[in-house]
């Protein structure tokens, strides 16, 4: 199988990922990654990846860039020790705060500095896809704040089911777009938001949501957000003194975990786990874990692992949690896990529920859905690796999610005379 790499090969490519030699000028990581795009959207890739590299390199745009994350979003954002989760599992606990940036999560980061780099490009408009609407939300505000106008795609199902984030999305001038073909969900809005830039590829500027799609989209957003890692790298040393022993994210798409890991990849002592939605089960179509049970294919105009059925027909995927509920992922990912420097594992609906309960008792925070699968995940490492320093990204807070949670875990009424 073409996806297969041996351990030589392995250990030059993560001299070279890490060399910032991958991806390569093909846009592969190793045999991931690549540009499968139509035709007619070849310039306008070209255009892109010239302009990300130019950029990306620019002190000033940079500077700016640097300036707006800390004045608008928040940034840095802190590093908690969880003290309560520390004692529950015998471990050293650290929470990156994603959820404390603005509108709520990581999401920010990589819209702010495409938004950015859209006005450098002269964009005329912004064109994103929704799944949740969390992606949406991002991007309406970033382009509020950077001045130009902005589209989203978003399936009619999901329209129906993230009603909140529709009207977020109104209020800060967005135009949102039911998609009404394909699966009506994520999937055809991203198909969706790409035919429409295919119709105007000079003018606008389709703003990608994860580090997946065709190249230079997952190096860029590996760029953007691994602020979260370098800020991560640098706060365990004052507030610890060493580096983590462990970092452990969720995976959807993979940026969040990818901008935790990527600035820590060259520190050998430091594990990395990503951890995937389980949904209900290992079954066919019960959850999203798309390493876990996936094999190599094209979606989305990039060569990454993919949850497809015997006739290669892409899967329908599950996840209690809507960020996490995408058959694709990154293909840095793709590359992390053939080579093994990551691990990933998966947690179900039911233990990323737990996990959700155990953080609000213990630290007086309510995670997204999301990041609850990364907490499960980490609570599961550090049963078999005691004593160990534990860094969770918590990649967005949970207020999103309470339609979901009131559904799963109803809340009792306390009579009056009981409420002692
Ligand atoms: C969207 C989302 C995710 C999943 O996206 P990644 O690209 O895998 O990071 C995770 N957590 C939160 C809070 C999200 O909103």
């Amino acid at each position: 199988m073409e996806s297969e790499v041996d351990k030589q090969q392995g250990a030059d490519l993560l001299a070279r990922l890490i060399g910032n030699e991958l991806p390569d000028e093909h846009g592969r990581y190793g045999p991931f990654g690549g540009c499968y795009a139509p035709e007619t959207l070849v310039p306008a890739l070209a255009r892109l990846a010239e302009n990300v590299y130019r950029y990306l390199d620019d002190d000033n745009f940079m500077a700016h860039l640097d300036s707006q994350l800390r004045g608008w979003v928040g940034r840095p954002t802190p590093l908690t020790h969880a003290a309560g989760l520390s004692e529950r599992w015998g471990a050293a606990v650290f929470l990156k705060r994603e959820d404390l940036a603005h509108t709520g999560a990581h999401k920010i980061n990589n819209a702010l500095g495409q938004a950015l780099l859209a006005r450098e490009m002269g964009a005329k408009r912004v064109i994103a896809e929704t799944g949740a609407g969390q992606h949406g939300v991002a991007t309406a505000a970033a382009c509020a704040r950077v001045g130009i106008p902005c589209t989203v795609y978003m399936g009619a199902v999901d329209i129906q089911r993230q009603a909140p984030n529709v009207d977020r999305m109104y209020q800060l001038g967005a135009k949102v777009v039911p998609v009404e073909t394909g699966d009506r969900t994520l999937r055809a809005a991203i198909d969706e938001a790409f035919r429409n830039w295919v119709a105007d590829p000079e003018g606008s500027y389709y703003l990608l949501g994860s580090a997946v799609g065709p190249h230079p989209y997952p190096y860029l957003v590996q760029r953007l957000q691994s602020v979260i890692g370098t800020e991560v790298r640098e706060q365990m040393l004052s507030i610890a003194g060493d580096l983590p022993d462990i970092a452990v994210a969720c995976v959807g798409g993979g940026s969040n975990a990818i901008g935790l890991f990527h600035p820590m990849l060259a520190d050998e002592s430091v594990e990395f786990l990503g951890v995937e939605a389980g949904g209900y089960g290992p079954g066919l179509g019960d959850n999203s874990a798309t390493l876990a049970a996936g094999e190599p294919g094209v979606l989305h105009g990039s060569y990454s692992v993919l949850l497809y059925d015997d006739n290669g027909q892409i899967q329908e995927t599950h996840s209690i949690s809507a960020g996490l509920d995408y058959p694709g992922v990154g293909p840095e990912h793709s590359l992390l896990k053939a080579i093994g420097r990551v691990s990933y594992v998966t947690a179900t609906d039911d233990s990323a529920l737990s996990a959700l309960q155990e953080c609000c008792a213990a630290e007086g925070i309510l995670p997204a859905l999301e990041s609850a699968h990364a907490f499960a995940g980490a609570r599961d490492w550090a049963q078999q690796n005691p004593g160990k320093r534990i860094v969770i990204g918590l990649s967005g807070r949970g207020d999103k999610d309470m339609p979901t949670l009131s559904q799963h875990i109803p809340t009792p009424i306390v009579a009056s005379g009981d409420a002692a």
